[in-house]
């Protein structure tokens, strides 16, 4: 069974962003609170804040993050599958 993660810790204790759409990964930031990465180090990319613990169905938890293609395409009106499972369209 494959574990989906919003983001990663590095070994040297930076975090990296895990885009929800296409599995890319962001450069590094410092971990905010909880751990997670700060979204406004991450030029480019959004991040849709759940709390820590909040667990969706695709099995990953807390907040999830979108890289700046796949912005650019949501932004397009195109729909984007979610890794193991959904799609997410925004809102225009
Ligand atoms: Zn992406």
């Amino acid at each position: 069974m494959t574990v989906y993660v919003n983001y990663v810790t590095l070994h040297n204790g930076r975090v990296s962003a895990i885009c929800e759409h296409c599995g890319k990964r962001s450069k590094s930031t410092t971990p905010g609170q909880d751990g997670e990465p700060r979204m406004w180090e991450l030029s480019g990319w959004s991040s849709a804040p759940y709390p820590h613990d909040f667990k969706h169905d695709n099995g990953s938890t807390g907040s999830t993050w979108t890289c700046p293609a796949c912005n650019k395409r949501l932004r397009a009106g195109e729909a984007l599958p979610i890794r193991g499972g959904g799609w997410a369209r925004q809102i225009v």
